[in-house]
């Protein structure tokens, strides 16, 4: 943490945060300046954050020098990209390309099963499906709950792929964990945190997406809340935020596959769907997220897309599944990651 007086901080002042930092034991070091005195205290951030500083006669401002997630970061351990096995398919560790596919919504079991035996077809590494729902009308449908789950189960066992699927609830997870390979949650959660700390309290994977408006910042301290439960496997997913522009459902933030890539250890996918809204978009925008470097993405199928009930729009046609894999596999061989 570094403390920047005002200008026409006094000796007095500078003194009185000196002896306030030197209380809680960190080591300080007052350098004056020119214009202004900077004074460094190492160790310790959050008890210094806690001291009420900006508050002190003469300070100016609280600059932190280390990043606020830890668990999540790469520079304090974890130099590695961390690397997970999920039911026989690899995600992180920079060599793997892992293609999650699946409905928005399981809306029937013939649905499921035949888009399920369309993506494994395609090669597909995972299923995703949503058993229950977050949506923005409390009048929509908001999934099938536990009989989605029971027709999970039985994708898995026909196709062999492990599932991915939404914990929108404390309430559910022991139901949503007994068939979940990999607990997603929402980006409309990514800041319940109480809800956080019960997914990672599962001992299964979590595919934690980034809010609406969140921070990368903000998302890798949403990590921390999954990773200081136990887990060490969490995935973290660009789905597109908020911004000015109106024209896709939200804006795919490419730039934060390879910032995330810098500041954390952890795997990086990317959902185009949701951001797209559309699916004419989200094959190039699948071919741009494996290009620069995501260890996968998430996307939306259906086999009836325009009869479905939850996103048919940006859904890919089942049909199509498998020419939109090879494409984008081979984006993917550009960053030196073969299918998962
Ligand atoms: C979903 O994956 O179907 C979903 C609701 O995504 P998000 O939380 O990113 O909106
Ligand atoms: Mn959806």
């Amino acid at each position: 943490m570094m403390i920047v007086m005002q200008p026409g901080a006094d000796a007095a002042e500078v003194e009185a945060v000196r002896a306030r930092l030197a209380q809680t034991g960190v080591h300080v070091v007052v350098m004056p300046g020119e214009l202004t005195t900077a004074i460094g205290a190492i160790g310790d951030p959050e008890g210094v954050a806690e001291l009420g500083l900006e508050g002190m006669a003469g300070v100016d401002r609280v600059v932190p020098i280390s990043r606020p997630y830890k668990l999540a970061s790469s520079e304090l351990s974890h130099h590695e990209p961390s690397r997970f096995e999920i039911a026989g398919r690899t995600i992180g560790g920079g060599e793997t390309f892992c293609l999650i596919a699946g409905p928005c919504t399981v809306e029937s079991r013939e649905q499921t099963m035949a888009v399920a035996s369309a993506v494994v077809a395609g090669g597909a590494s995972m299923l995703r499906g949503g058993a229950f729902k977050p949506r923005t009308s409390p009048f929509a449908f908001k999934g099938m709950g536990q009989p989605a789950l029971e027709i999970l189960a039985e994708a898995r066992e026909q196709t062999g792929l492990p599932i991915v699927t939404e914990l929108l609830d404390a309430e559910h997870a022991a139901a949503v964990a007994s068939v979940a390979d990999v607990v997603q949650i929402g980006a409309r959660n990514m800041q319940n945190y109480a809800l956080l700390e019960v997914a990672g309290r599962l001992g299964k994977p979590v595919l934690l997406k980034r809010g609406l408006s969140s921070s990368l910042d903000e998302l890798l301290m949403a990590a921390d809340y999954v990773l200081k439960e136990g887990t060490e496997e969490v995935i973290l997913c660009e789905r597109g935020i908020r911004t000015f522009e109106t024209a896709t459902r939200f804006t795919l933030d490419l730039g934060a596959v390879p910032w995330l890539k810098m500041h954390t250890h952890l795997p990086v996918v990317v959902d185009p769907s949701h951001a797209a809204g559309d699916r004419r978009l989200v094959q190039p925008m699948s071919r741009a997220a494996a290009a620069i470097g995501a260890d996968g993405i998430i996307v939306e199928v259906h086999q009836d897309p325009e009869h479905a009930r939850c996103d048919g729009p940006q859904s890919l046609h089942a049909a199509d599944f498998a020419d939109f894999a090879s494409d984008v596999t081979a984006h993917a061989r550009l960053g030196g990651k073969s299918l998962a």
